[in-house]
């Protein structure tokens, strides 16, 4: 699903993170490890590329524990970059974060030249949860809509490592048409930016082929996995309103009502550990988005050029 979506203020972001980063040693990068790829800003990767970089895979518990190996697998190969899977229910993730840094960066440390951290990630990665955990009181405001403001807070991780948040609120820049569908069925763009029977039917079509198990359990269809790949979408959704008691006067199914639910599912975790993406099919989506975006530049020569970023 196709989202174009730039609000005007991420202006203002990009100048206060690369204000920012120049006085920052380690950037800690949250993902959604349900969605890395897709997750990831590529303005945060332009902004800090040259900085050594922490990839935290947030909400692991929620994610597919053998693709999550497979996409720290693909962070740790990049110059640069440690990676860690995190979870709101480690207590005390303040020693394996700082740990990590200090790798990162172990010039750095000591009362004189304190470890200075940056941490960014898209609206709803869970930031303000893991500040809160670190801080060990409700500082920052959690919510599960997209784009909750926040100031800019610093946190001690330890005598000599201080946690600095993102100024601003960073959005994700969706070149990626598939990325689109994956950051709108995990809640990280606003309600308005897409329209919900189309993410579910296009979750339903990923999870028939990547998760038939997971699907049938949670819905019983009564399909094997060969059947349940070869179903139809729109049947499916079908399916699920009937059972759910979806209906309108009629009998007819509300695809909408039908729609929320399976997202709804889907956000809660109630289908499993899922997964939406691995690091070979994000990247041939984004070679496909970027030559589309660049092909679309083209087009519009008065434009100013989007540049590439330089990691992922
Ligand atoms: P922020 O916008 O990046 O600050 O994200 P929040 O900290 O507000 O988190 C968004 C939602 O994700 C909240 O409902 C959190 O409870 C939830 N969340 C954050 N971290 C985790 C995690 O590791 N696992 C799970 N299951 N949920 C999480």
């Amino acid at each position: 699903m196709s989202i174009q979506w730039f609000p005007g203020h991420m202006h203002l972001t990009r100048k206060a993170i690369a204000e920012r980063v120049k006085a920052i040693d380690v950037v800690i990068e949250m993902l959604d490890a349900r969605l890395p790829g897709s997750s990831a800003n590529p303005l945060l990767a332009e902004l800090t590329g040259h900085k050594p970089t922490l990839k935290v895979l947030n909400k692991q518990d929620m994610a597919d524990p053998a693709r999550t190996e497979q996409w720290l697998a693909h962070y740790r190969a990049q110059p640069g970059t440690r990676a860690i899977p995190l979870d709101a229910s480690h207590t005390s993730p303040a020693r394996a974060l700082v740990a990590e840094c200090r790798e990162l960066a172990p010039l750095r440390g000591g009362m004189v030249k304190p470890l200075r951290v940056l941490i960014c990630g898209i609206p709803n990665v869970g930031k303000s949860t893991l500040i809160n955990t670190l801080m060990g009181k409700r500082a920052a405001k959690t919510g599960d809509e997209a784009g909750v403001t926040r100031n800019e807070q610093r946190v001690a991780l330890a005598d000599d490592c201080y946690l600095f948040d993102t100024p601003g609120v960073l959005w994700p820049r969706i070149v990626v048409p598939e990325s689109g569908t994956l950051l709108a069925a995990s809640g990280a763009v606003g309600r308005n930016a897409y329209d919900d029977e189309t993410v579910a039917l296009d979750l339903l079509d990923l999870l028939k082929v990547d998760y038939p198990a997971l699907l049938e359990e949670r819905y019983r269809f009564g399909l094997d996995p060969a059947a349940l790949a070869q179903a139809h979408a729109d049947a499916l959704m079908e399916s699920i309103g009937r059972q759910r008691g979806a209906l309108v006067a009629g009998g007819k199914v509300n695809l909408t009502k039908a729609a929320e639910l399976v997202i709804a599912d889907f956000r809660q975790g109630h289908m499993g550990r899922i997964t939406l993406e691995t690091p070979p099919q994000f990247l041939r989506w984004l070679a496909a988005g970027e030559a589309a975006d660049a092909e679309r530049q083209k087009q519009r020569p008065d434009r100013p050029k989007a540049r590439p970023a330089r990691r992922r």
